[in-house]
This record gives C-alpha cells, structure tokens and sequence, in this order.
C-alpha cells in the first residue's frame, strides 16, 4: 500500500506492506486522513529529540470503513466490515475514572498505547490497522467531514466547551475571542456561534478572517499594535472572557494576557514555543489558564452528530496522496482554508 511517512531524512510517499491487524484490531481502508499544524511539529522535531520511532506513517484524524477484523475482535453494531468509522485518538488505560467516562486524552495512567499518526501507524496510508476498541461509527457524514472532526472539530470543541464552563457566566454573555482562524479556529468559531457566544476572531491572514466571517464572527480583526485596544473597545472595557489561543506563540500569548477579562480564562491550544506570564499583576484577578489536549469521546460522538444534521461544517480541501507533501507545504504557508484532508483513493 502507498503510505505517506516522516523518516530520519525526512518525509514523503513510500511503499509498505498492507497491515495485518493484531489481537484486538482492526484494518480500515481510509476514507480520508487530515493534515493537522501538529504534523508540522513534529516533523520540524530534530531526529534524537523525536518523541516517537521513525519511520512512522503520518495521520491523527482517521476516517474510512473497516477492511478486516483480527484475533479477538468480534463484530458489533457498527463496527461490521464495510462499516464507515471514525478513529477516536486518545488512548488512555481504559480503566481510570477518566477513561472510563471517555475521557482517555486526560487519563490518569496512561499505558504504551499511541494514536496512530503519533506513536503507532497513522491514517496517511491505504490502510491502517488500528484498535477496535478506538472505533466510532461514523454513518451520514462525508468521510473528509468525519476525519476533520476527529481532531480539528474535537480539540476546538473540547477547548471552548470546557473554558465557557470554567468562566461560569451563560453562553450568550460570555465574550470569546479565537485567536487563529486554521483548521481549529473556524470550527471554535462555529461552535461558539452555535452556543450564542459573542465573538471576535484574529487571524494574521485575509482570507482566514473571511472565513471567520462567514462561520459567523460578529467581528473579525487583525493583530497589530492596535488589537488590545481594539478588543478592549468592543467589549465596553471588560476584555474577553474566554480567550482561546490556537497559535500559542508568543504574540499570540502577549496579545491573550492584554484581553483576557477578570474572571477569564486563556486557553492554551496552540503548540507554539510561547510562553504566559502567570502571577499577581501579570494577569487580571480570578484569571486562570488551561492546556487542553484533544478531546472525550462523548465530545466527539457529539459532533458527528452535529455534522452529520448539517450544524457544523468543516471547510476542507481534497487532496491526493501524492499531493500531501505539497499539501503540508501550503498549510505551513498558511494557503490552506479550513483543513486539508488527503482522500487515499482519490
Ligand atoms: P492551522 O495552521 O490550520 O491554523 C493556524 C492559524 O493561525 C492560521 O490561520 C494562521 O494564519 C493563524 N496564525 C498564525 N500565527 C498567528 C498569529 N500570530 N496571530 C493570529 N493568527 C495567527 O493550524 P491547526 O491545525 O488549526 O492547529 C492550530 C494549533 O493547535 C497548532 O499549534 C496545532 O499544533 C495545535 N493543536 C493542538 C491540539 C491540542 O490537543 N492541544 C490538537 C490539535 C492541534
Ligand atoms: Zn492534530
Ligand atoms: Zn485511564
């Protein structure tokens, strides 16, 4: 099978054999495989400080239909050869109170289990065998839809969820403001729209603040000099309270600390290297911080089936396998509207 994998020397197409898939496992034919920034990282990591073994196949947001079942796993609802299925990523112990409640991405006593595209062979391939156990079904959504909703849909979800719970105020009071309008950011602009929020969106680039308008900003603003002024206007002084960084460098920290509101909370998405000042006086009173990683289970079941009754929508874009390396290359450039999404099958 043709598979798209970072190496020592870099990354690119490469023959492998088809998986088998082991005690527990299953084979799915990928339907369509996103590129995440992550990859990027990743890839950007010096060879003795990559946190995984190379060669590895690329590829954390899975969709496809199951191809074959392995030793142990027996077929249920859903999960029948030829079923569509969605990877769920997290991989927790599967026994802590977290894992239990779906909640792998936070477990306690996380075990040698890796996602795939993170550890174990990733989606960017024909076929990939992953655990049974990390299947979701995935009927009636678009299979570039449901890959991009297992990682871009699920972070953005999970992030903004759980900082409007943490401010405390409803919904529709609350001020969120995105900083970073990518394959995450239109999502959580999405989302908060959804939830009644009022809402700003930053983006250094035109047609990512486009696209923020059109999922539904009520403003859409550029950074500069002028932006915490800018924030702090829109907001009859009070700043926002829910500031969700999907950068994470350090601009994007500066500008989070100088609008988040008192009582607010700067959630952390972005895996840029900046760093927040946290301390009296460097931070509005009651502010708190958050560094959420991925998302539930129940979060993601949730949004497949938001997608699936047409209520959320991720923009993406079709490419080939072959195309994925030029793909990567426009995301890093900031070309790529919504999330590229790689089809094996074309
Ligand atoms: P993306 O490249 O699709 O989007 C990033 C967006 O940020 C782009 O639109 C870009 O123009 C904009 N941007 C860059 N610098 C900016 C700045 N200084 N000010 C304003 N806008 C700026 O990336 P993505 O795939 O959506 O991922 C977003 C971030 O989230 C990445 O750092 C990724 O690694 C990270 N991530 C984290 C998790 C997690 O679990 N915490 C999960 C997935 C992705
Ligand atoms: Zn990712
Ligand atoms: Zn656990």
């Amino acid at each position: 099978m043709r598979a798209f994998v970072l190496d020592r020397d870099g990354w690119g197409l490469a023959d492998l054999p088809d998986p088998r898939p082991g005690a527990g496992q299953v084979v799915v034919r990928t339907t369509a495989a996103g590129l995440c920034h992550s990859d990027l990282t990743l890839a950007s990591r010096s060879v003795d400080q990559h946190p995984f073994a190379l060669p590895l196949v690329l590829g954390h947001e899975l969709a496809g239909t199951v191809e074959a079942l392995g030793p142990g796993v027996a077929e249920h609802a859903g999960i029948e050869v030829g079923a569509a299925v969605v990877g769920y990523g997290p991989r927790g112990c599967g026994r802590c109170g977290r894992c239990a409640s779906g909640a792998e991405n936070y477990c306690r006593t996380p075990g040698p289990r890796l996602p795939p595209g993170l550890g174990a062979p990733g989606a960017l391939a024909e076929l990939v065998a992953v655990d049974a156990d990390h299947l979701v079904p995935a009927p009636g959504v678009s299979p570039a839809q449901a890959a991009a909703l297992t990682d871009a849909g699920l972070t953005a979800r999970h992030a903004l969820e759980r900082a409007v719970m943490a401010v405390g105020l409803p919904a529709e009071e609350t001020t969120v403001v995105v900083i970073g309008v990518g394959g995450l950011g239109h999502v959580a602009v999405q989302l908060a729209r959804r939830a009644g929020s009022r809402l700003l969106a930053v983006d250094r680039l035109p047609a990512k603040r486009e696209l923020a308008a059109r999922c539904g900003a009520d403003h859409v603003l550029a950074p500069g000099p002028s932006l915490a002024r800018a924030v702090r206007e829109l907001t009859q002084g009070r700043g926002a309270d829910v500031v969700l960084d999907l950068v994470g460098s350090s601009s994007s920290l500066d500008l989070a600390s100088e609008v988040v509101a008192i009582g607010g909370i700067v959630s952390i998405v972005g895996v840029g290297s900046g760093r927040l000042a946290v301390g009296m006086h460097a931070l509005p009173l009651g502010v708190r911080t958050d560094l959420p990683y991925w998302g539930t289970r129940p979060e993601l079941v949730g949004l497949l089936g938001l997608a699936a009754a047409g209520e959320v929508r991720v923009e993406v874009e079709e490419v080939g396998l072959e195309a994925v390396e030029a793909a990567y290359a426009r995301l890093a450039a900031g070309e790529v509207l919504g999330r590229a999404v790689a089809r094996p099958r074309g």
